[in-house]
C-alpha cells in the first residue's frame, strides 16, 4: 500500500514554477478577493500567498465585509481585469449567500481566471477545446499520473458533481480515455457503484464518509475532502479504516490540497506563458 505524498510532490512542482517564473521577463501577481470572513477559507488564501510567494508570484489581498454589496465586488473585478501588472483573479469560494457567484465569477477575464470557473473557460474544458482546469480535477490527474497508475481503460468512480471539484474531475478523467461514472447525493446503492471503481475520487465534503465497504480491493482512493472534527482536519475518506485495501491512497492532510495549490501556481503560470 503507497501512501500518497502531496508534500513532496507539490514541492517538486513548485520549484519547477519558480524557474519558469524567474525565465519570463515580466512580473506576476495574483490578485485574491476574499469575502467575510470564513475560518477555513482565511487559511487557504494564506496558504495560496505564502506558495504565490515561494515561487516569486507577488500576491494581493482583497477583503470585502460578510454583508457586501454585489456591485462593488463586481467592480472591483471589472478594475482588476483593466490593471495589466494583475496576471490573474481568484475569488475565493465559498462567497456568502446573498451574492450571486455565477455573475461575480464571470466578471472575471477569461485571460485572468486562474481557477478556470468563468462559462468561457469551464466551457472550453468541457467542449474538449482546451486542457486547461480547476485547479484540484488537475491536481487528481497529476497525482495518478505522478504516481504511474494508469487511467486509460480503467473504471473510474467520482462522487460529487461540484462545478468547482467532481464535474471538471470527471471531465478531465474522461479526457484521460477512463470510463467514468459521476454520483451524487440522489445516487441508489452509491457502495455497489464504487466497489467496482479501479479509481474512486471522493469530493463530498462529509468526514470519513467512505469506509473499507466502499472500497475495491487494490484499488487507488483520491480523497479531496477537508473536514475538521474536533479542531483536526480529516477527509470523506475514513482512512485509518481504508488504507489497507488500497494499492494507493491520498492522505488528509497532505494529499490533494497541497497539489492544487500547486496546480494553482502552474495555472498561473499558463495563462501568463
Ligand atoms: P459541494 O458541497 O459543492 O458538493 C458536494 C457534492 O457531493 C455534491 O455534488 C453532492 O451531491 C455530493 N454529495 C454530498 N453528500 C453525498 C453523499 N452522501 N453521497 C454522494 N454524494 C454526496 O462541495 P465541493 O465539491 O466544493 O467540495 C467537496 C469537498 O472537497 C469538501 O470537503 C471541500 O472542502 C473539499 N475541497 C477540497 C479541495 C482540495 O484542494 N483538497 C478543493 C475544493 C474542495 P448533490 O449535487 O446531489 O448535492
Amino acid at each position: 500500500m503507497i501512501i500518497f505524498d502531496g508534500k513532496a510532490l507539490a514541492l517538486n512542482i513548485k520549484s519547477q514554477v519558480a524557474e519558469s517564473v524567474k525565465k519570463l521577463n515580466k512580473k506576476l501577481t495574483l490578485a485574491v478577493i476574499l469575502i467575510g470572513n470564513n475560518p477555513a477559507s482565511e487559511v487557504y488564501v494564506r496558504n495560496k500567498e505564502k506558495s504565490c510567494k515561494d515561487v516569486g508570484i507577488d500576491f494581493e489581498l482583497i477583503r470585502f465585509s460578510e454583508n457586501c454589496k454585489q456591485n462593488d465586488v463586481i467592480k472591483k473585478i471589472k478594475e482588476l481585469n483593466k490593471k495589466i501588472e494583475i496576471s490573474g483573479i481568484l475569488v475565493q469560494l465559498p462567497i456568502p449567500n446573498h451574492l450571486n457567484e455565477r455573475e461575480i465569477l464571470d466578471t472575471i477575464s477569461a485571460k485572468k481566471d486562474v481557477d478556470c470557473l468563468t462559462q468561457e473557460n469551464f466551457g472550453r474544458l468541457a467542449l474538449g477545446i482546451s486542457d486547461f482546469a480547476p485547479c484540484t480535477a488537475s491536481a487528481v490527474i497529476e497525482i495518478l499520473k505522478q504516481s504511474n497508475i494508469a487511467i486509460q481503460g480503467k473504471k473510474v468512480v467520482v462522487v460529487g458533481r461540484s462545478a468547482l471539484v467532481g464535474l471538471p474531475t470527471q471531465m478531465l478523467l474522461t479526457r484521460n480515455n477512463a470510463t467514468v461514472t459521476l454520483c451524487h447525493s440522489k445516487t441508489e446503492k452509491l457502495k455497489k457503484i464504487t466497489k467496482k471503481a479501479d479509481i474512486l475520487v471522493v469530493a463530498i465534503g462529509k468526514a470519513k464518509y467512505i469506509t473499507k465497504k466502499y472500497v475495491k480491493k487494490h484499488s487507488v482512493v483520491i480523497d479531496v475532502g477537508i473536514n475538521r472534527v474536533d479542531g483536526k482536519l480529516c477527509g470523506d475518506v475514513d482512512f485509518e479504516n481504508v488504507k489497507k485495501k488500497t494499492h494507493l491512497i491520498t492522505p488528509v492532510p497532505g494529499g490533494v490540497g497541497q497539489m492544487t495549490v500547486a496546480m494553482l501556481l502552474k495555472n498561473i503560470l499558463l495563462l501568463n506563458s
